[in-house]
Parts: structure tokens; C-alpha cells; sequence
């Protein structure tokens, strides 16, 4: 199965692709989580992007298409992936088409979760983030004990790019250069509309009832 998570900043792409890729057991792929690994191991990579990450700034699109290809082509994706945040601008879906071609993996559907932007702000505003890849909300999914993860015990931080003046930013980002794309992958016949307004489950079993067309 292969499938794109497309959405805005907040839309919940990481919250359901967690679920989702133990589901379907399919490697969940985000661009996001592997540039802040990068960020955090002070590579060179991370460096480069964190000036524009710190910003709401989108990291260039030569790197990512050659951090894009060089994921793709790892083994775990034999079965299959499920992209988080990639692509964002019309050229990253261009080379996004090229890599797949090569690789004989075409994208079964890209899945688009709606939200309003009024909710994407308190869904920023309020996500807490722990090194091991979780996160959670201080309203909607707090976690057991205030500041603490409940998978690994760690403490809870606020992304540097959830402050509101970089949410904004973020957001601005996403309308003028990766909105775009919905029209673009409309006219492919990709494009599947959920709404992601609901709770939790509810917009993972809406997702997981157009996955399952494509098992
Ligand atoms: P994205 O990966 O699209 O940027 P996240 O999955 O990180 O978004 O979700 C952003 C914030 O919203 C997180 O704090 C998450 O806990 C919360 N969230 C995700 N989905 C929902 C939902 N359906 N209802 C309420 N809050 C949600
Ligand atoms: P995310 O975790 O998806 O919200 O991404 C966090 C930040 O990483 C974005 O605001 C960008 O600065 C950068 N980023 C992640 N994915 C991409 C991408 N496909 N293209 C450009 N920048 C990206």
C-alpha cells in the first residue's frame, strides 16, 4: 500500500500515521521527524535546515527530494509507505513521481485530512512533543501525567516551530506553496478528501475505510 498523508501543519498526519503504520504495518515516513533527528544529531543536514525550520520556512527542495529518494529506496519499503509531509511543493511531487517510477511503487492515493485553521491553531499551540516520536495535546490528548510521556517516561517539550508567530507562518507557507498540490493530485485521480475535525478514532477509521480499498 502506498499512500501519501496530506494535510496542513496540525491537520493530525502524525497522529494517525503512528496508528496507522502499526496497522498496516507499512513504514511510516516523516519528513518532519527526520529532519529534527537531524537537527538533534547536529548533522550536517540539520544545520543547513533548522535556520529554515526555525523560521516556518519550507528546507529547500533539492534536499529533500534526495532525503525523499534515499528513504524510499530502504528496504522496509519493499511493503509499501505511508508519507507524512512529503511532498509540499509542486517540484518535491515532480521528483516524487520520477523516484516511484524507478522504484515500481506508485502512489496508490494521497489521502487529504481537513481541517479548519481555527482548529489547526489550538492544535499547534497546544502540541507537546517528546524525543521518542510522540505527541500529545494539552486539551484533546494530554498525557497521563502533566509533562511526561506515557510511552517512554521522557519529558515533554514544545516544538521551537509551535510558537504562535512561526504557527502562522506555517500556515501562510502551506496555502501559498503546498495547497497547491490538491489540485494537482485532484487532476491525477489521487485525491481523497477526509475530514479530520472529529476525534481520534474516528478520522483514523474514516482513513483506514480508503486504505482498505488499496490492500
Ligand atoms: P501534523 O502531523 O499534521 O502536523 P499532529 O498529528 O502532530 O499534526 O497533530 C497536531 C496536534 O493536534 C497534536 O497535539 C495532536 O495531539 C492533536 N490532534 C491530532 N489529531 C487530533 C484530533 N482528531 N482531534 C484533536 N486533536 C488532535
Ligand atoms: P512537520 O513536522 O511536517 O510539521 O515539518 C516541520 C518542518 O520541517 C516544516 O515546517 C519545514 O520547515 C520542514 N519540512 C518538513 N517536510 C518538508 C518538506 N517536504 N519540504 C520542505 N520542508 C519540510
Amino acid at each position: 500500500m502506498n499512500i501519501a498523508l496530506f494535510g496542513p501543519p496540525g491537520a493530525g498526519k502524525g497522529t494517525q500515521a503512528k496508528e496507522l503504520s502499526k496497522h498496516y504495518k507499512i513504514p511510516h515516513i516523516s519528513t518532519g521527524d527526520i529532519l529534527r533527528a537531524n537537527v538533534r544529531d547536529a548533522t550536517e543536514l540539520g544545520l543547513k535546515a533548522k535556520e529554515y525550520m526555525d523560521k516556518g520556512e519550507l528546507v529547500p527542495d533539492d534536499v529533500l527530494i534526495g532525503l525523499i529518494r534515499n528513504r524510499l529506496t530502504e528496504p522496509d519499503c519493499e511493503m509499501g509507505y505511508l508519507l507524512d509531509g512529503y511532498p509540499r511543493t509542486i517540484p518535491q511531487a515532480d521528483a516524487l513521481t520520477d523516484i516511484l517510477a524507478e522504484i515500481n511503487k506508485p502512489l496508490d492515493a494521497v489521502i487529504n485530512i481537513e481541517v479548519s485553521d481555527e482548529e489547526l491553531v489550538k492544535r499547534l499551540s497546544g502540541r507537546r512533543s517528546c524525543s521518542c516520536g510522540e505527541s500529545y495535546h494539552l486539551m484533546f490528548n494530554p498525557p497521563e501525567k502533566e509533562g511526561v510521556c506515557d510511552a517512554c517516561g521522557s519529558g515533554l517539550y514544545q516544538r521551537d516551530d509551535d510558537g504562535e508567530e512561526v504557527i502562522l507562518q506555517r500556515l501562510a507557507v502551506y496555502n501559498e506553496k503546498t495547497k497547491p498540490l490538491i489540485d494537482y493530485y485532484g487532476n491525477e485521480g489521487l485525491l481523497v478528501n477526509i475530514n479530520g475535525a472529529g476525534a481520534v478514532d474516528e478520522v483514523f477509521r474514516d482513513i483506514c475505510n480508503v486504505m482498505d480499498q488499496h490492500k
